[in-house]
This record gives structure tokens, sequence and C-alpha cells, in this order.
């Protein structure tokens, strides 16, 4: 049986390091779908798509975590999130062909944002430089600045697999240090064929045979947008009365495009005075309270 949409966590029984692997097949196809750009742009949304995956499972929250890249160069952003849920949308904006190369190439001068939008906690933000050969040599960055946890990561995409391996040392372990180098050397060998073909087991298999290694349960991963009538009209009402009125005198509709899923709100005058009434009214009776 071949495993795809799928995460899987593991733990190294007796050493201080756990990971994370992940498989994304349609759900990348699907996320792929909706975005434009040449191959390399599209892979380096796989990857980061891969690497969102793995990473909100290395926290707890409800919610959702964002990873962003914003540069000026030919990509200016590309944003992939996953949800506690494992649900993933992605986007990517630039230009449609961009030279390949290092981060630099593609991205000029940027950086990698990292954002868990969490239901019921305090907002997070990391914020790392997008320097380096590749998005995986950004994230491992992020983990040893902002969490000093020595992370691997494994990153790779074509048209239709985003695959990804994660490696962190767990300090609390005796000897974790010594263990931590153990598991790299082993690690380094990884291919991305072998990530691409290989499912979990064979793969951890492959690496780790001489390891007691505890796999736990598959979570399915699949592409969902959270886009919805309700928030593009709250976006809206944020723009205020003037605009909106602007925008209808050139067209009789105004229509939203979800980047994300390509699904299409349309909003004639008559909805736009029911959005900016109500939520007035919301408003009105929030402040009363
Ligand atoms: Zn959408």
């Amino acid at each position: 049986m071949i495993e795809q949409d799928l995460l899987r966590r593991f733990l190294f029984e007796e050493l201080g390091v756990r990971g994370e692997w992940v498989k994304l097949t349609h759900s990348w196809q699907a996320a792929k779908f909706h975005q434009r750009g040449s191959e390399n742009v599209q892979q380096q949304l796989g990857q980061a798509l891969a690497a969102v995956v793995m990473l909100s499972a290395t926290v707890k929250f409800t919610g959702s975590m964002i990873l962003q890249a914003q540069g000026d160069g030919d990509i200016k952003t590309l944003v992939a999130q996953a949800t506690d849920q494992r649900k993933i949308r992605g986007l990517v904006r630039g230009k449609e062909n961009v030279a390949e190369g290092s981060l630099e190439t593609m991205f000029g001068q940027g950086r990698l944002v990292l954002t868990i939008e969490s239901e019921n906690g305090q907002p997070y933000q990391g914020i790392v430089p997008l320097r380096g050969s590749n998005l995986a040599a950004v994230v491992q960055t992020y983990f040893e600045q902002s969490e000093q946890l020595k992370t691997r990561l494994w990153l790779f995409a074509n048209a239709t697999h985003a695959v990804g391996l994660l490696l962190q040392e767990l300090p609390t372990q005796e000897n974790h240090e010594a263990d931590w180098e153990h598991i790299e050397i082993l690690a380094n060998t990884v291919t991305e064929q072998e990530l691409f073909d290989l499912d979990c087991e064979q793969l951890l298999y492959r690496l780790f045979n001489e390891e007691k290694v505890r796999l736990f349960d598959p979570e399915p991963v699949e592409f969902s947008c959270a886009c919805s009538r309700p928030n593009i009209e709250k976006t809206l009402f944020a723009m205020g009365r003037t605009e909106l009125e602007d925008i209808l005198k050139e067209q009789d509709i105004i229509e939203v495009n979800c980047e994300f899923c390509s699904e299409q709100y349309r909003f004639d005058k008559i909805d736009v005075e029911n959005i900016l009434s109500q939520q007035s009214h919301v408003n009105t009776s929030e402040t009363r309270h």
C-alpha cells in the first residue's frame, strides 16, 4: 500500500531525537492547481507546504500555522498554511518565470515569517532572513535561533508529490548531543529519490535499521481552503463605505476571487448595502456591552 497525503511522527525510543515524515500527493496537486508559475516556483510552494505540515505538528495549538516567504525578487510572496487538523493551502505570487538558483536568486532580499494564529492563545510570530541554498536551510536556522533546537529538514517537490523529513533533538534526554550526531550522520545519506519513492517505514528502515523507532499513527493531510462569504464580507466592511461605493460606480458587481482556491464571490449594490448596515449593527451592539 502506497502512503500518500499523510504525516507520520516518530521517535527514536532510546535516543534524544524525534522526527516527522510527510508525503503530499492529492493535497499537493489540489493546492498547486490554483497557482501559476514555472516549475521551480511551484517546487518552492510544495517544499513550503511539506515544511508547514511538519512544523504544525511540532507544537500544540488550535488554529493555523502560516509560513510566509517575502522578497523583493522574482518571487514576491509565498504562503503555506496548515491547520492543527492538517488542512493545507498555499499561494505564490511573482513573475511567471523565475531563474533557477539559491533563495536570493529567486526571492531577492527577503525574510521568512512563521506565524501561529491560535483560536484561544496569543498570536505567535518568528522571523528569519531568507538566506541559504533552500527553504529547508532557512527553517533549520529558524529553529536554531528561535528555539535553540538542533533540527534538520529535507524538502522536495515535483509535479506529483511534495515530501519532507524532519529530525529534531529532544534536549531533555541524556546524551542527546551524541545521539543527535549519530542520527544526523545516518540521515545525511537520504536521497530525494528515496523520499519520493519510499513509504515512511521503508525509509526509516533504510536509514536507521539498527535503531528502535516508534512510529505513531498516520495523520491524513488534505487540501482545504478556509475562505468563506462571511469572511470576505468582513474584509469588504473594513474597506469602508466610500471605497466600496467608488468601486460600484465603475462596475455593477464587486468580485472577489480567493487566491488559495479560486472560489469566486460576487457582491452587488444590495449585498454591499447589507454588509455595511449589518456589520454596523453588530459593531454597535458590541460596543454597548
Ligand atoms: Zn479559498
